[in-house]
């Protein structure tokens, strides 16, 4: 079951989130690799977007917001646009959109900044918008501050972070094909100081809250990979921390945790069809016997044969009864 995990260290200001995705992941995957247009994500493509939607996750369990959280990569190699979408009560989904050829073990760079042009946008789309409120979005380029190329996601994220948020981030990210996973970590503020400042004062102050993000910033990125994928969030947490003291929250889980869901419907996509106009309808279905609408999101296919069509253009009142209605 897809579980996020958030805690605070007892008497230090560091706070940190764990997301495991696996039935929320696999239900995404599956339903991309079943559509007949697309087929599965080529693995690096599929790797982005597992990472994507775990750090997605993080991302909306840290702030107090009533809306969709946006993770978006606008990309300049291969992969156009990549996107993970969680809303509040984290339902999750995620795409990815690719025009020609994905080298077997692509990285970030390859895939998304061939040209040093890729972007990753934050958005959030509260839920209740006032009528010309825009959503608020955040940009970063996928390079750090002196322009050098970020080689991994975790660092894009870290880099948004600190210029958004101006709180010093530590994320590990990995994801497979069964699991996707992120481990954060924040330094949380301390009141009449502002946390980037802070950091740089306490490099030459070994004691106190500092030193403590510190180490457990170091102790967070020694988590490895197979680590990540492969354990349980309780023995990742006793086995990084062991020495502290976690104050843990009820992890978030099942209807209240990670899962995955599309807004895309048989209906919405009948909607579709209609206004597409009937004549246009009916040409696809002459000259194809039957109409197969996908969604864009998630892959979802759906089939309106002849007797579907018919229907779509029928009024309601000219209908016959569906088998089984009541009359
Ligand atoms: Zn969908």
């Amino acid at each position: 079951m897809s579980e996020l995990h958030k805690f605070i260290f007892d008497g230090l200001p560091v706070r940190g989130q764990l997301v495991r995705l696996t039935d929320a992941w696999q239900d995404l995957l599956r339903r991309r690799a079943a559509n007949t247009q697309t087929g599965p994500h080529a693995p690096p493509v599929a790797e982005l977007l597992g990472e994507m939607s775990a750090a997605a996750v993080l991302m909306q369990g840290n702030i107090k917001f009533d809306g969709a959280l946006i993770l978006q990569i606008a990309g300049d190699g291969p992969v156009k646009v990549a996107v993970a979408e969680v809303q509040s009560d984290l339902r999750l989904r995620a795409t990815a959109s690719v025009i020609g050829a994905v080298a077997p073990g692509a990285r970030l760079a390859d895939l998304v900044n061939a040209h040093g042009k890729g972007r990753c946008a934050v958005t959030l789309d509260a839920r209740q918008r006032q009528s010309g409120q825009q959503p608020y979005q955040g940009v970063v380029p996928l390079v750090d501050e002196r322009g050098a190329p970020l080689g991994s996601l975790a660092g894009v994220i870290e880099h948004y972070m600190r210029q958004s948020e101006q709180l010093d981030t530590t994320l590990v990210l990995a994801s497979d094909e069964q699991v996707a996973a992120g481990l954060l970590l924040q330094r949380l503020p301390v009141q009449g100081q502002t946390n980037l400042s802070q950091s740089n004062v306490a490099r030459e102050d070994d004691d106190g809250p500092e030193d403590d993000y510190r180490r457990l910033s170091i102790l967070t990125r020694s988590l490895k990979r197979e680590e990540l994928l492969g354990l349980d969030a309780d023995t990742i947490l006793r086995r990084l921390f062991w020495q502290d003291k976690l104050l843990r929250l009820p992890p978030l889980a099942g209807s209240q945790g990670p899962r995955f869901a599309c807004s895309c419907s048989r209906e919405r996509m009948a909607a579709m069809l209609r206004g597409l106009g009937q004549q246009e309808a009916e040409s696809v279905l002459a000259e194809q016997g039957r109409i197969e609408v996908g969604c864009d999101f998630c892959g979802q296919q759906e089939q309106f044969d002849a007797v579907d069509v018919a229907r779509l253009f029928t009024p309601v009142e000219k209908q016959p009864p569906q088998p089984g209605s009541v009359q």
